[in-house]
């Protein structure tokens, strides 16, 4: 039995896995099915098209859906879009930018990187001279960066990218779902993203938006493997199946909750909810005595708000308060581990999270903000 094991309900307030909404656990329990069957058909035919809806955009842009996780549909964009014979410039805000870098590295692209100071976003004047110094055929970077809480100006940056005839590669992991990742205007070469932050289900598919530009681009690169294919992965995608066999349970659960996310909670409300939440948790954080938004204005997560503490406060201090919370019923987010450990080793005082994505409602992140408050006092208060 199911309650044999020790498992803590805890509201989870870090940024992915999210907090599953009952509904979308009980769709776990629909039936299992062929994805080779018409059944496929019934799941993956309205997610295709649901995907379409959530990223505003028509058929011209196919999502592919590829077991694993956002790391995967990252990975694939290298190995199928990067030429052995050409750069890849990988941009980066944090962790995440650093991600693309290393997965172009370790798949043994020629690869540089240009990485912006943790808490900052893009800055273009920056960028444009890494641009004319590398010359790169290949660009990536992440639209909203979850260890910083920093979220970037896609169209801005891919823009910038195609005025020098480069395809820009976007990880739009922790953003998509959660709010309009612009796709149309920007026009990214490819946008990866993940099940399991703000389309609120259990982690298990990477998802990539991809055109015709990607897939005649990736018939000319050599290696692409076979999972990591896209060009392999499209001839089932444009069928609305996967290559390799799905994990059933999650299709039931993302047929169930996109067609909640577009036609019982709207796709407009949605991005309109997560803008209330940035407000309320900003809001919070200003009232705090000691406490700071890490990511400058303009450039503020919709979905992930990212909090300096004050001088004095210590990475030892924000585990302690991590188990504090456990007590009360939720999962804090203690920061990024290695950000944390680089600001430490800085001087600086370190950063913790608050994850408001996916299907959370004001009511229960006041709760939780409430109970910070009281939790953070013999930490932060008063420094
Ligand atoms: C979580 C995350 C990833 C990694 O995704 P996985 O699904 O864990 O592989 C990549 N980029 C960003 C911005 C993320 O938030």
């Amino acid at each position: 039995m199911a309650t044999d094991f020790d498992f803590a309900p805890l509201d989870l307030f870090i940024t992915g896995p999210v907090l599953i909404r009952q509904e979308v656990r009980e769709a776990g329990l629909l039936p299992e099915f062929g994805h080779r069957d018409t059944e496929n058909e019934k799941r993956f035919g309205p997610i295709m098209a649901h995907l379409r809806t959530l990223a505003g955009v028509g058929d011209e842009w196919q999502p592919i859906i590829l077991n694993g996780s956002g790391s995967v549909a990252m990975e694939a964009t290298i190995r199928s879009l990067v030429a052995d014979d050409e750069t890849v410039l990988n941009v980066s805000v944090g962790a995440f930018g650093d991600l693309y870098h290393k997965l172009a590295v370790l798949n043994g692209k020629k690869a540089e990187q240009l990485q912006f100071e943790a808490g900052q976003a893009i800055n273009l004047n920056v960028f444009e001279d890494a641009l004319k110094k590398y010359a790169p055929q290949v660009v990536t970077f992440t639209h909203n960066e979850t260890s910083t809480g920093v979220c970037n100006d896609i169209v801005a940056c891919c823009e910038l990218v195609r005025k020098y005839k480069a395809l820009p590669l976007v990880d739009g992991v922790s953003i998509f779902g959660g709010a309009d990742i612009q796709l149309k205007e920007a026009q990214p070469t490819t946008y990866a993203t993940a099940t399991q932050k703000s389309m609120g289900l259990p982690a298990g598919y990477g998802l990539c938006f991809l055109t015709d530009e990607a897939l005649d681009k990736a018939k000319h690169v050599t290696n692409r493997g076979y999972s990591s294919d896209l060009v392999t992965q499209m001839t089932k995608a444009v069928k609305n199946q996967t290559l390799t066999t799905p994990n059933t349970t999650l299709a039931n659960q993302m047929c169930m909750q996109l067609d909640y996310i577009v036609n019982v909670e709207g796709v407009d409300n949605r991005f309109a909810r997560h803008l209330q939440l940035q407000k309320f948790t900003h809001n919070w954080v200003e009232a705090q005595k000691g406490l700071r938004l890490f990511a400058p204005e303009g450039f503020r997560s919709p979905t992930v708000t990212c909090v300096q503490t004050a001088q004095g406060t210590t990475v030892a201090e924000l585990k302690q308060l991590k188990e504090d919370m456990r007590a009360r019923g939720y999962l804090f987010d203690p920061g990024y581990g290695k950000l944390n450990t680089n600001l430490e080793a800085a001087g600086k005082p370190p950063v913790f999270r608050i994850g408001h994505m996916a299907d959370l409602q004001q009511p229960l992140l006041e709760k939780y903000l409430k109970e910070l408050s009281e939790a953070i006092a013999p930490y932060c208060n008063g420094r």
